[in-house]
């Protein structure tokens, strides 16, 4: 409508550049943009080309972008589709089902193209994403903290950094505590180390979507739940939760409004220098056996990035490459200050 223009500021979702762009009328007035980019709209009034700006360009001069409803009927018509298949468990410990996110074995053979892939209906292929329409939203100092949620392949160090956070400050950040369905272990008490249920209880809670994700090990159930998320929100505490890509969807929500963080590593190159003597160990416990870095492990590491980046970077708020440690961490921690303290692009229905 005519009252929003100049007032309607979308986060860009795909890339985009005009000059390959055959269906645009004139390519010299496209606007090219990359994912993740604020755009201004200054004019809707074509249907298929709108007329928009880099949000803070002094430059008058808008440029055209393909609308939202043009695109997304490009893009259903050209769905890129990738392949991948989740590993319940594996015999390695390190990978549990938690960070189960890996290429099948074909795709890691043939090495082709993530594009000519087979759909897996794991993973939301539905949603064909464009543009959102966002706000600026800066948290108030009455409010609680926020939900950070980290993402990122087996092995790239997430683990790492999320507990060299909790422990620089563990008043002010804090985690959640899974249930399982296991016995206690004597060393630990209930609530600590897991919330411990029953199957029956555990079933129940699935049923009634009481889990942000949840997985079987040896017989067993373990999942986050929702109200776990809460309880340390509840505490004035930044709750940071690692989580598979697919799930970050269901926790974007007004109650939340989560600050997503794609842990990425660095070339495999970097990868083979850094992480030589360096071993893979587990998101729970060191009591399985941590194995040394494999070439495999490597190159799987990037290839499931790629994907993750690939399907999910638009959730991304932003990217943290872990090359090395003591800089990522850096990063993170400034990251976190900022969210304290600067505003952010929301999508707007996160401002009511
Ligand atoms: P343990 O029974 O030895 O404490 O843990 C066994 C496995 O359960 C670990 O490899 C760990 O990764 C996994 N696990 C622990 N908590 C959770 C959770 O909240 N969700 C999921 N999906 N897996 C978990």
């Amino acid at each position: 409508t005519p009252a929003k223009e100049g007032k309607m500021f979308i986060k860009a979702l795909f890339d985009y550049e005009p000059n390959e762009d055959k269906a645009i009328p004139c390519k010299e007035a496209g606007l090219s943009f990359r994912k993740g980019d604020i755009l201004q709209i200054m004019s809707q009034d074509d249907a298929t080309w709108w007329q928009a700006k880099h949000e803070g360009d002094a430059n008058p001069r808008a440029g055209l972008i393909p609308s939202k409803q043009f695109q997304e009927r490009r893009f259903a018509l050209r769905r890129p589709e990738v392949q991948v298949q989740p590993l319940k468990t594996s015999n390695r410990k390190s990978s549990g089902f938690r960070r189960s996110f890996r290429l099948s074995r074909k795709d890691r053979k043939t090495n082709k193209s993530m594009y000519e892939c087979k759909k897996s209906d794991q993973y939301d292929t539905a949603d064909v994403p464009t543009y959102e329409e966002v706000g600026k939203y800066r948290r108030p100092t009455n409010e609680k903290y926020r939900l950070v949620v980290l993402v990122g392949p087996v092995g790239v160090g997430l683990n790492e950094l999320k507990r060299k956070l909790l422990i620089s400050d563990t008043q002010h950040y804090g985690v959640t505590v899974p249930h399982t369905t296991r016995p206690r272990r004597s060393q630990e008490s209930d609530g600590v180390e897991y919330i411990f249920i029953s199957k029956h209880l555990f079933e129940t809670d699935v049923q009634n979507n009481k889990f942000i994700e949840y997985g079987e090990y040896k017989n067993n159930y373990y999942g986050t739940s929702i109200d776990s998320v809460r309880s340390v929100l509840a505490k004035n505490k930044v709750c940071l939760l690692d989580v598979q890509p697919h799930t970050v969807k269901h926790l974007r929500t007004l109650e939340f409004k989560p600050f997503v963080i794609f842990i990425k590593p660095p070339s495999i190159e970097r990868l083979r220098d850094t992480r030589k003597n360096a071993k893979i160990i587990s998101s729970k416990d060191e009591k399985g056996a941590a194995k040394p870095f494999t070439e495999d492990d490597f190159q799987e590491m990037i290839k499931s990035a790629q994907i993750m980046e690939s399907q999910y970077g638009h959730l991304f708020d932003q990217v943290i490459v872990n090359d090395d440690l003591t800089t990522a961490y850096n990063e993170l921690r400034t990251a976190f200050d900022k969210l304290e303290t600067e505003t952010f692009w929301v999508p707007v229905s996160w401002l009511h």
